[in-house]
């Protein structure tokens, strides 16, 4: 028996949110008194491999085949399928991200197992295992029982602590068969977009609605989220202006965030934007009108024009970094 941790890698690096994910592996893995093993596919070097076992992990399955260079849910969801049944996984974990929402479903099927995607806590018990999920777009807890033999959980990013842990790793190759029929959907090419920080990955965000006015008023955002480290997002009716990118619509319909600071700037705070930022730890908004609904969500509010308040917020962030 054992819990086994799907660990995502990019071009060969592992994120903060892989650590996270272990340490919570980790910590169910205490309760259920069973080894943490992590699975990585695709070309990881030693070194990096190692380093999981900072976060609990007592071994690794590594799968290096090239027929899984290139993500479908269809070959991975194959390769983790006989991943989980090799070392007689109970619990398996993903981030619920883009390939976690894609593979556990999939997985869930093929395994029998029972599935709670979503998840920002630990399980309050393994015996029965009772875990507590985010629904109604994030405005509602609800108590789940996975009463089936294999559970599998998907855990929100930004949800959970990187505890270190150190153990002695050991790094075990594994193979799988990957058929041609395995490969059904097969991309034909990937465009990436380099250089941005990801913003569901992204500690801290700065998010424009259309209090901004226009597309050619976001330079004092992209200087505040450089000043900061942070990412930039928006509410929805700013990327169907197409002031900003698609990928930064954030909301119900957009991407789901929960970084450590999300700074709400223009932005009335719509139910349909909340649902999507509202796992936030802190949330600041800046509006013109006192009565602007985020007031309501945020920990901290500025009531004032975002065309001076950025400006001098800026500038404030400035003389503090530099420590005068
Ligand atoms: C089915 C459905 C799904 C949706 N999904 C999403 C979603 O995923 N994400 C999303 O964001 N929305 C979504 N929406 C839209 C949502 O209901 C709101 O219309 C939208 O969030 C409003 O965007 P906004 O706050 O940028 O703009 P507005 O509602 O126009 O608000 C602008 C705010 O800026 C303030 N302001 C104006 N001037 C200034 C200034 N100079 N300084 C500071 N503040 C100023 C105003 O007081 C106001 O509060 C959805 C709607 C529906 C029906």
């Amino acid at each position: 028996m054992s819990i086994l941790v799907y660990t995502e890698n990019w071009e060969g690096k592992f994120k903060k949110s892989t650590y996270e994910l272990l340490s919570y592996g980790n910590e169910i893995a205490k309760m259920m008194n069973t080894p943490l093993i992590a699975l990585t596919i695709g070309n990881v070097d030693d070194n990096e491999l190692k380093s999981l076992g900072n976060y609990g992990a007592e071994k690794v399955l590594k799968i290096s085949d090239p027929k899984l260079d290139v993500f479908t849910s269809k070959s991975y969801t194959k390769a983790i399928y006989e991943a989980a049944k090799a070392v007689d996984a109970k619990v398996v974990i993903f981030s619920n991200n883009v390939s976690g929402k894609a593979i556990s479903p999939r997985l869930t099927v093929k395994l029998d197992a029972a599935l709670a995607a979503g998840v920002m806590h630990l399980p309050t018990s393994t015996d029965p295992f009772l875990v507590r999920k985010r629904v109604y777009s994030g405005k509602g807890f609800a108590d789940y029982e996975l009463n089936a033999d294999i559970k599998i959980l998907t855990l929100n990013t930004n949800s959970f602590e990187v505890i270190e842990n150190h153990k002695d790793t050991v790094i075990e190759a594994f193979s799988v068969q990957i058929a041609d029929s395995d490969l059904s959907a097969k991309p034909l090419s990937v465009e990436k977009t380099s250089g941005k920080l990801l913003i569901t990955e992204a500690e801290i965000l700065v998010s424009g609605g259309r209090g901004l006015k226009g597309p050619e008023n976001w330079g004092m955002i992209e200087e505040m989220a450089e000043i900061l480290g942070a990412g930039t997002c928006c509410s929805r009716p700013v990327a169907d202006l197409e002031w900003r990118p698609h990928q930064e619509h954030v909301g119900q319909t957009g991407k789901v965030v929960a970084p450590n600071l999300y700074i709400a700037i223009g932005i009335s705070g719509a139910i349909q934007h909340l649902a999507g930022v509202n796992g936030s730890k802190v949330m600041v908004a800046i509006n013109t009108d006192p009565e602007a609904p985020f007031f309501e969500a945020a920990d901290y509010g500025i009531v004032g024009d975002a065309f001076k308040v950025v400006p001098a917020l800026n500038e404030a962030f400035r003389k503090f970094k530099q420590g005068s």
